[in-house]
């Protein structure tokens, strides 16, 4: 489960977050839809502790992100304690950021092995059932520069899949992919959400989080301005903002 409470992000003046509270169910999938700079990212780059919030505190399985409990007084932590933490949470970029001069295997296990500590062989074990479950196994020793976007986009997932995170957050992860590649990663993801995973998706693809979202939230300027299941926000939205978004995705 992932707590926000009291989420607020400023920029100099600027208040890109402002008081966020969403309650992130075990298991489910959560949608976050919202016009460009509603703050979408920067409410998934707080989940891992990307970005430090202002104000407000991130629980994830009762564990303060950022934060040491002890005697009912919360503690930062050092930067590698923050990383250790983040290990427990992958995040699936727009933009792959996969490592270019490694191959795909490589991708893969590079951070089990470092950060987990586990051997090599289990590690190449490992990758080889992850890259079969998105569709991937013949690209095992390929450069992942020369893969298509959405293979490297379904590597991107297997690599984040690797270190076995509680939770999964995905930043727009079709919106860089040209139109014939959207479904293939789509299909992965949607393959997640079955899985019993925490996902939290920020996506366009409207048609997409009507068949996998459990939450819906819609975001402007900061806020929060709706939520509910996929049905009561994508098919039954009260609020204006959303109703015009919707129909200016769709
Ligand atoms: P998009 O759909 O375009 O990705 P978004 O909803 O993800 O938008 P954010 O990237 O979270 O929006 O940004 C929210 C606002 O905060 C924007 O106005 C952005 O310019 C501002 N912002 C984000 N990061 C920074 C930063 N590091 N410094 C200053 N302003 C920032
Ligand atoms: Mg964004």
């Amino acid at each position: 489960k992932i707590s926000i409470s009291g989420i607020s992000k400023t920029y100099g003046h600027f208040h890109a977050l402002k008081d966020i509270d969403l309650e992130i169910p075990p298991g489910s999938v959560t949608v976050i839809l919202g016009p460009s700079g509603s703050g979408k990212s920067t409410l998934l780059r707080t989940i891992n502790h990307l970005e430090k919030p202002d104000a407000g505190f991130i629980r994830i399985d009762e564990e303060y992100i950022g934060y040491r409990q002890k005697n009912g007084k919360l503690y930062e932590l050092k930067e590698k304690d923050i990383l250790k933490q983040r290990l427990n949470v992958g995040y699936v970029f727009q933009n792959f950021n996969l490592f270019p001069h490694l191959s795909v295997l490589d991708n893969i296990i590079e951070a089990p092995v470092v950060h987990k500590r586990l051997s090599r062989p289990e590690a190449i074990t490992r990758a080889e059932q992850l890259l079969k479950s998105v569709g991937l196994q013949n690209k095992i020793h390929a450069w992942s520069r020369h893969l298509s976007g959405g293979q490297q986009q379904r590597v991107a997932i297997a690599r984040a899949l690797a270190l076995e995170p509680r939770v999964l957050l995905f930043d727009e992860p079709t919106s860089a992919l040209d139109p014939e590649l959207v479904g293939e990663v789509l299909e992965v993801i949607a393959q997640l959400a079955k899985s019993g995973r925490t996902l939290v998706i920020v996506t366009h693809e409207i048609g997409f989080a009507r068949q996998v979202a459990d939450q819906v939230v819609f975001m402007v300027d900061g806020k929060i301005v709706e939520q509910g299941t996929s049905d009561q926000v994508l098919n039954h939205p009260r609020h204006v903002r959303t109703q015009n978004f919707l129909a200016s995705v769709l």
